[in-house]
């Protein structure tokens, strides 16, 4: 059997870090998966559930016989993690990170190794859910979704390969972009209405008849406020990480819902038909 690589160690094994061990594993695509995360319970349950072949105790020592490292820890760990690992990093080991800001880990990067290391392939995939936990991965979460790759203009080009194969052999397509237009895109798509669910339900929580508005809620709803239950550390650092373009992202939107709000205020049919009108049109066309 021919192994696409040899030793692949997953940093923080939680949802995504576990989903694509799991999948590596699953479809042999890597001789040995190891994991390594800070929680050992999650850990032993990685190993229990044969999500991996080794759990690692010690960082160091795991990063040292890695051939590829993944970063799955959240947005702003990533870069104590990258601090912790570095003594032990060969030059040959390609390092690859799963995490939704691309802007910040490569700074981040940049500080720590006076530049960006060639062999470090920065990666996000379009795939996930508001669950954690290892107990949630999913071999099958990357199947038929997008996973972005940022590389940069001095990336070693069989690094790029090699991480661009990883996840296709997962089942994913892989889509090489622009850091900058990464993190505009993804403040777009995901980070703005991930914020406007938690900021609804946070709202509609601290109303005195809670209760009721929850009990008498309908399908519109919960399709719009599932994300509200994703998990807060990881949604604390991605607003922090992905600041600038979060912010730009909130005014557009505010402004957008300041003219619905005139518009219903002075019954301007004729506007909020157009809001409407415009937005389903878009959506339809979307799915
Ligand atoms: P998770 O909470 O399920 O898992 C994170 C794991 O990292 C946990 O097991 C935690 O114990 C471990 N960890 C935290 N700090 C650590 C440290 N310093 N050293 C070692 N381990 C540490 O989170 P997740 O949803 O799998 O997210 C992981 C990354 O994937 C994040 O960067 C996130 O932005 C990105 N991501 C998440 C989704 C999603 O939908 N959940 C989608 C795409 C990308």
């Amino acid at each position: 059997m021919s192994y696409l690589t040899g030793k692949v160690v997953v940093i923080g094994l939680g949802l995504i870090g576990g989903s694509l061990a799991k999948a590596l594993r699953t479809r042999g695509i890597c001789k040995t998966v190891i994991g390594y995360d800070r929680d050992e319970d999650e850990l032993a349950a990685g190993l229990r559930l044969g999500i991996i072949d080794e759990a690692a105790t010690d960082l160091l020592g795991a990063v040292e016989v890695a051939d590829v490292v993944v970063l799955a820890v959240p947005v702003k760990a990533m870069e104590t993690v990258l601090a912790e690992m570095l003594p032990a990093l060969r030059p040959e080991t390609i390092i690859t990170d799963v995490g939704s800001v691309k802007g910040n880990v490569i700074r981040a990067a940049q500080e720590l190794f006076g530049s960006v290391p060639n062999r470090f392939i920065p990666g996000h995939p379009i795939a996930g859910s508001e669950k954690s936990g290892v107990a949630a991965a999913d071999a099958t979460l990357f199947e038929h979704h997008k996973v972005i790759i940022t590389p940069l203009p001095q990336s070693d080009s069989d690094a790029v390969t090699l991480i661009a194969r990883m996840w296709q052999s997962v089942g994913a397509e892989v889509l090489q972009m622009d850091v900058e237009r990464h993190d505009e895109v993804l403040a777009a798509t995901s980070h703005l209405p991930h914020l406007l669910a938690f900021s609804l339900v946070d709202t509609l929580a601290q109303e005195q008849d809670r209760n009721d508005i929850f009990r008498y809620a309908a399908g519109g709803f919960r399709d719009f406020t599932r994300i509200a239950a994703s998990d807060p550390t990881m949604w604390h650092d991605v607003g922090l990480a992905n600041k600038t373009a979060i912010l730009q992202k909130i005014d557009e939107f505010t402004t957008g819902l300041a003219q619905l709000k005139q518009a219903i205020e002075t019954e301007d049919s004729r506007a909020m038909l157009g809001i409407f009108t415009r937005a389903k049109a878009a959506r339809e066309h979307f799915s």
